[in-house]
């Protein structure tokens, strides 16, 4: 999948309205989308309830992508 940084940009401002229950998710925020996406990656490997939520995005996304 090839996303826009415009579009990540969203996906993060939707994950951070939904998501700020822990130490680790205010982390990924507030750096570019280029920087921060490995650092995404990474948390939502370890955080389910991110993981979830960042699945229920893409899925939402690949509406708008297409
Ligand atoms: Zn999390």
């Amino acid at each position: 999948m090839n996303l826009s940084s415009e579009v990540i940009q969203k996906m993060m401002g939707a994950v951070k309205m939904t998501r700020e229950h822990e130490l680790d998710c205010g982390q990924c925020y507030g750096k570019n989308a280029a920087e921060v996406m490995p650092l995404v990656q990474e948390h939502l490997d370890l955080c389910g309830a991110c993981r979830e939520e960042y699945q229920a995005l893409l899925d939402a996304l690949k509406a708008i992508i297409d």
